[in-house]
């Protein structure tokens, strides 16, 4: 490896992405004293899967809220000023904003389903597409640095937000793939593969979430970026955007319930593990849920099934219950009110995307075998998610507002 920024110690430590919360809580220890000016300044640099230092790397417990948003901002402005953390306190809010601006946007969540759908229809009848799709999924385009992350994303499930957003870059500019499948690739293998954060940063770098600004990935970008690891050749020099026909009309976001006063049984599902501390007092029982299948019409990929399942598993470890799979989940929510003689059902209120797609179509006929599900919001989403509903700079000035509502500032 050429060139290593001066000044930098590195420890050469892959990062175990144990599914715990303990595990979590640990890595956000370990980087908190980063968040600062190391965080602002080194950021940027992809210095490879063994060398996470100038990251939090703390996406995938994030995703599954096995650790909150609103725990990190507590841990990372317990030692910072807001000032100091001011780039990764941002960084944090991009989730934020993501969730909220699709929760108000669902169509842009509905329509990349089914033109997914189009797309892999597409690839069985125009061979040079499948062509070009397999050599990309499978890391043989040719291009040093898209292969070795294709080749990282599988493995590990995980990939520097730089590399995402040079892959994406390259998948729909270089490569002129529909952006939908390489959507639908990160998402069947990151541990983190989440609908908003995935599906509208795919379309920022395409340009159509900040209409006509794409992201265009440069070589010397990528090799300054990447410490020289990489020194691409044959990408695109032009980035013009994507357009597409429909507009995504604005939503309200959907109505939320206050937290169940009587027994009830607790729904975890892989949006918000940590959902029982926000419900008033224990359950009477508790069901764990995946849908982690939704995510894609493909396979998700082994390292990303095994975080969410094991995550899930981990949280029911105290109880005599299993993580389970169903595509009605009405059958077994009901068989598990059942069994404990309740008729009311707390989860945490699910963003778009699978789990909230079962619960909605499970929730009539819960509501006709007489059992409430009441969907109870995080103080921090239903204080933030408003600001979400035009670009980054708006919620962005909001952040202390935001933090001041939720009584993290000092
Ligand atoms: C094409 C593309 C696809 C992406 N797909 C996903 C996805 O499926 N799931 C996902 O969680 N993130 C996704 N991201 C956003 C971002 O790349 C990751 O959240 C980030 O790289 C996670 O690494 P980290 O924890 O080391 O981040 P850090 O830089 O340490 O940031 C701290 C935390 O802030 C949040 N964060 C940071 N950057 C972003 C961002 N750009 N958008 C949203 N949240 C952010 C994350 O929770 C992260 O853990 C995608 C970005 C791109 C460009």
């Amino acid at each position: 490896m050429s060139g290593v920024l001066p000044g930098l110690a590195f420890s050469d430590e892959p990062i175990a992405f144990t599914p715990t919360r303990a595990a979590g809580l640990q890595r956000l220890e370990r980087f908190a004293a980063r968040t600062g000016r190391h965080y602002a300044s080194t950021r940027n640099y992809d210095f490879g899967a063994e060398r996470r230092t100038n990251v939090s790397a703390l996406s995938p417990w994030i995703r599954h809220r096995l650790i909150t948003e609103e725990e990190v901002l507590i841990r990372v402005l317990a030692s910072h000023r807001l000032g100091q953390a001011e780039k990764f306190v941002q960084e944090v809010f991009w989730r934020t904003y993501f969730k909220g601006f699709l929760e108000q946007r669902p169509s842009v969540w509905s329509m990349y389903q089914s033109e997914l759908v189009k797309s892999y229809q597409a690839l069985e009848s125009d061979p040079s597409l499948q062509l070009t799709y397999s050599q990309a999924v499978s890391g043989a385009t040719g291009i040093d640095c898209f292969d070795h992350w294709v080749t990282e994303l599988i493995r590990t499930g995980y990939l520097h937000n730089y590399a995402r957003m040079w892959m994406a870059s390259i998948w729909v500019f270089t490569l002129r793939l529909p952006w939908e499948l390489g959507a639908d690739f990160f998402l069947r293998h990151l541990l983190d593969g989440d609908p908003a954060s995935n599906t509208l940063s795919w379309r920022w770098v395409a340009g159509l979430h900040t209409k006509g600004k794409t992201y265009l990935a440069r070589a010397e970008n990528i090799e300054k970026y990447t410490n020289g690891r990489f020194s691409p050749t044959g990408l695109a020099r032009v980035a013009d955007p994507l357009t597409e026909t429909a507009d995504h009309p604005r939503r309200p976001i959907a109505p939320c319930n206050a937290p169940p006063s009587g027994p009830y049984l607790l729904l975890l599902t892989e949006e918000d593990l940590s959902s029982a501390d926000i419900m008033p007092h224990e359950p009477a029982g508790v069901l764990g849920l995946l849908a982690t299948h939704g995510r894609s019409p493909q396979p998700i990929g082994e390292a990303a099934q095994r975080f969410t399942k094991d995550a899930l598993r981990g949280i029911l470890a105290s109880t005599d219950v299993q993580p389970q799979s169903a595509d009605d989940w009405s059958v077994p929510i009901l068989a598990a009110a059942q069994r404990i003689g309740v008729r009311t059902v707390a989860t945490a209120y699910p963003p778009i995307g699978p789990v909230r797609a079962r619960l909605d179509r499970a929730e009539s006929k819960l509501a006709e075998a007489g059992v409430l599900l009441h969907r109870v919001i995080r103080n921090h989403d239903s204080i933030a998610w408003p600001y979400a509903n035009a670009g980054f700079f708006k919620l962005k000035t909001k952040i202390p507002t935001i933090l001041a509502s939720l009584n993290l500032l000092r």
